[in-house]
């Protein structure tokens, strides 16, 4: 099985999963920071919520 070595952005500790990680959200047991795995994530933050425009105003 495919094993990732990934790096925590916050304290760089290493961390290694099996698998498929690309786009998981995973945890730092170090510093307990969740971050997400790049790889099929494309530009733009994938994190953006996609709800209420600006100009949703809707008066009843
Ligand atoms: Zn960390």
């Amino acid at each position: 099985m495919a094993e990732t070595v990934v790096a925590c952005p916050k304290c760089a500790s290493k961390l290694k999963l099996m698998g498929d990680v690309a786009g998981k959200a995973v945890k730092c047991p170090k510093c307990a920071t969740a971050f997400r795995i790049g790889g099929a994530a494309k530009s733009a933050g994938p994190d953006a919520p996609k709800k209420a425009p600006r100009c949703a105003v809707r008066s009843n």
